[in-house]
């Protein structure tokens, strides 16, 4: 039988590699993980935890706005960006100190440096050495996509940089209408920036409920956001004030500065997968089958680098049940079936199940149950930020099979939701759960109207 250095050796210390890792070292397997950048990856470094930070920073100026509406004198308000980042940036290295103690404690080797494939069983690690692996598992994550060939792309910044700018710009852009690129143009609004939002297509958040994309669209817009859509950037240009871009539409906008979140791509570039034999797919994700095995039987891969729903929660199940299923003699998958997912743009949005029109395509004919109204925090103090519910549901058999919501806390309020779509939940169990009242939540369970799309030319 050959002889390995190690039983797994994991390249990436993301949400994904991290517990499958962790998992397969407490079994008593020998592994080892190399990381290039900052154990934790792109989850608690660069993506969900400092954008969270972030997020939760910017909400303060409507909550000092709704605090004037609910009688607090409020002197003048000024956000300190320096001090905010340092604080974010301490808390960012306690995360990352408590995976690395993780690993440690699990008995997982961590290798600082950057690591590739030589052949299905080797691995080289720069500066560090080769080590062989009985099986390897690639979870190295994505990054941000960039449209090379635009003149100028050079001064737009992408979700990476966004998280330590050296100060906050008066003015941005933000290039996509996908959650990267709402998200941060609602930070950047909240925190005082004049936030510009330009997305080729006709609409945002491609893939989500109509109803969803149509009304964020319409909220950002009422808290100050100018969303552009329909139009294509042509060439981006220095200039002494920031950056001018120029597009499609024949217009050059001008601000201080640039952020492009068009898409992120499987990080995969370099890593030796074609020398060892791993196929790829047309976007450069890595191929796997129920078990994230690849073409190679004994090279493994998890989380976004396989493209298949980039989220961290499905990384981490993706990353579990490999080690499960190799290290704990249980076959274990991961079900991609109904995967809820938050959007954190002000006011948020939770989304699980079928959009209205996948429903429609796939099981014909569906009821909607929709509800657009100002949450009772608002309408005290003549607030207008407002908010929508919506459930699909099955004509058949009276299943839901969407639930969508625009709302403070929505991702909150999905979580549950989720618990009970992902069980198959009908509409008539779902209404004879009675409401918590007051809440925003309890709209859900007392949707009783069908509703009816107007007809073209019919007026709200
Ligand atoms: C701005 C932003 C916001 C996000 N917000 C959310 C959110 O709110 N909710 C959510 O669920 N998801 C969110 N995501 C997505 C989430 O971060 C990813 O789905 C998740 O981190 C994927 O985990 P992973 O293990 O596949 O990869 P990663 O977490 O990306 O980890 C991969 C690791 O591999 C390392 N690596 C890569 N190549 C090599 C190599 N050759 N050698 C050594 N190390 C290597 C990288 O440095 C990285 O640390 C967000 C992403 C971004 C960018």
């Amino acid at each position: 039988m050959a002889q390995y250095d190690y039983d797994l050796f994991v390249i990436g210390a993301g949400s994904g590699g991290v517990r499958a890792a962790r998992v397969a070292a407490m079994t008593g397997a020998k592994v080892a993980v190399a990381e290039e950048h900052r154990v934790g990856g792109t989850c608690v470094i660069r993506g969900c935890v400092p954008k969270k930070f972030m997020v939760y920073a910017s909400e303060f100026s409507k909550g000092f706005e709704t605090a004037r509406g609910y009688g607090w004198d409020i002197g003048e308000t000024r956000f300190d960006w320096e001090r905010f980042l340092m604080e974010k940036d301490k808390e960012i290295a306690r995360l990352s100190g408590i995976y690395v103690r993780n690993l440690q404690n699990a008995g997982a080797e961590l290798v600082h440096a950057r690591a590739h494939l030589k052949d299905a069983h080797t691995v080289e690690v720069a500066g560090k050495g080769t080590f062989t692996a009985d099986k390897i598992l690639v979870a190295t994550g994505g990054k941000p996509w960039m449209p090379t060939e635009l003149p100028g792309i050079e001064h737009a910044i992408t979700s990476n940089e966004a998280f330590h700018l050296e100060r906050l710009p008066k003015s941005i852009l933000v290039a996509g209408g996908g959650y990267i690129a709402l998200e941060f143009a609602c930070i950047f609004n909240g925190l005082g920036v004049d936030t510009t939002v330009m997305y080729r297509g006709p609409n945002v958040l491609r893939g989500f409920d109509d109803d969803i994309r149509s009304f964020i669209t319409e909220e950002m817009e009422q808290r100050g956001i100018k969303i552009v859509l329909g139009t294509q950037h042509t060439k981006l240009e220095k200039t002494a004030n920031g950056i001018a871009n120029h597009d499609t539409n024949g217009h050059a906008l001008e601000t201080e500065q640039v952020m492009f979140a068009v898409g992120r791509i499987p990080y995969t570039e370099g890593l030796g997968l074609e020398a060892a034999g791993v196929e790829l797919t047309a976007e450069g994700a890595v191929k796997v089958d129920d078990y994230s095995r690849s073409s190679v039987e004994n090279i493994f891969a998890v989380g976004d680098v396989t493209n298949r729903i980039n989220l961290t929660p499905v990384a981490i199940r993706e990353g579990e049940a490999f080690a499960r299923s190799e290290f704990l003699n249980t076959p274990t998958t991961f079900d991609h079936e109904t995967v809820a997912s938050a959007i954190f743009t002000q006011p948020q949005i939770g989304s699980v199940g079928l959009s209205e029109a996948d429903a429609r395509k796939k099981y014909g004919k569906v009821d909607v149950y929709l509800a657009k109204f100002r949450p009772m925090k608002e309408t005290f103090y003549g607030g207008q930020q407002r908010a929508l519910a919506k459930l699909v549901v099955e004509c058949r058999t009276e299943r839901i099979l969407g639930c969508h919501v625009i709302a403070p806390d929505a991702p909150e309020i999905i979580q549950m939701a989720a618990i009970a779509i992902k069980m198959g939940v009908t509409k008539p169990q779902w209404d004879a759960t009675c409401a918590v009242h007051p809440t925003l939540a309890e709209e859900l369970v007392t949707m009783r109207e069908k509703h009816v799309p107007m007809a073209m030319g019919q007026v709200a």
